[in-house]
């Protein structure tokens, strides 16, 4: 699978995909609170904490759900949402290899969809619908999710590691997303992988000048974020988000390297002293 990198600064609409641009941490300090340096020690051996992004900075799962059940309604005439449901997901596993995850892939997959469930029957002005349903998903708002912007700003402040935002999916949208999060400024790369794969963990490490035990991962799904930093012998926090793809869905376990919790602001909390040696 192909592998696309992309390290920027908060001017990403310049930045192209193989540059590498690190940008110095925050400037501004603030004073350390007690919660930060309890944290901190906590954590003494990361230094590197990589974040997945969607379902994990912001929501983006219930807004392809809300797009899928619209999609339902225009196929309606040839068959249940079940039954949509279950054959979309069957063309998207079937596109996965060559097509990949993200917004482009997905709108790929409901026409195709759309035609074949349809057995050829559905008109034009119905498919030019499912593709503006399709796009209106890289406009997405990227809200931060509560808690994120005040924890990542934190951590950035504290100057105490090097905060990195590593995702799959298309890179110009993810980009997008980031720069309309508001999050960006606060994060010192941005790694845009196809897929979230061991292999590119160790290459996460190598790139940042550390070991996988100086890796503290955190995201939503344990499939892509957790398991494959674990199998390594790194570390990982799972936010598990209200909604997931039937893609990632993989049942969770109990880790000495992992931390469970509901909300990202308990990253600063002292549910992480497991990680304490
Ligand atoms: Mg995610």
């Amino acid at each position: 699978m192909q592998t696309r990198y992309s390290f920027f600064n908060s001017s990403l609409n310049n930045s192209s995909s193989h540059e590498v641009r690190i940008i110095p941490h925050s400037t501004f300090h603030i004073p350390h609170s007690f919660i930060i340096f309890a944290t901190m020690n906590m954590m003494k051996d990361i230094k590197v904490i990589a974040f997945d992004a969607d379902d994990t900075l912001w929501d983006c799962q219930s807004h392809f759900e809300e797009v899928e059940k619209e999609y339902a309604s225009l196929l309606e005439p040839w068959g249940t949402p079940e039954e949509v449901s279950a054959a979309l997901f069957s063309t998207e596993s079937g596109n996965m290899p060559l097509l990949g995850y993200g917004c482009k892939a997905f709108t790929i997959s409901l026409v195709e969809n759309a035609i074949s469930f349809s057995h050829g029957e559905i008109k034009a002005g119905f498919i030019d619908r499912i593709v503006q349903l399709g796009k209106s998903l890289l406009e997405l708002k990227a809200t931060p999710l509560p808690g994120v912007k005040e924890t990542i700003q934190q951590l950035a402040e504290s100057k105490r590691y090097k905060l990195v935002v590593f995702t799959k999916g298309e890179l110009l949208d993810q980009q997008n997303k980031l720069n309309r999060s508001g999050l960006a400024g606060y994060f010192d790369n941005v790694v845009i992988v196809s897929d979230k794969t061991t292999e590119e963990y160790t290459k996460l490490c190598h790139m940042n000048g550390i070991k996988i035990n100086e890796l503290l991962m955190v995201g939503n799904s344990f499939r892509s974020d957790i398991e494959p930093v674990l199998k390594l012998g790194g570390y990982a926090v799972h936010i598990p988000f209200k909604v997931e793809w039937k893609h990632e869905a993989m049942e969770s376990y109990s880790h000495e390297h992992l931390a469970t919790i509901k909300n990202i602001s308990e990253l600063l909390d002292t549910q992480l002293n497991q990680f304490r040696r």
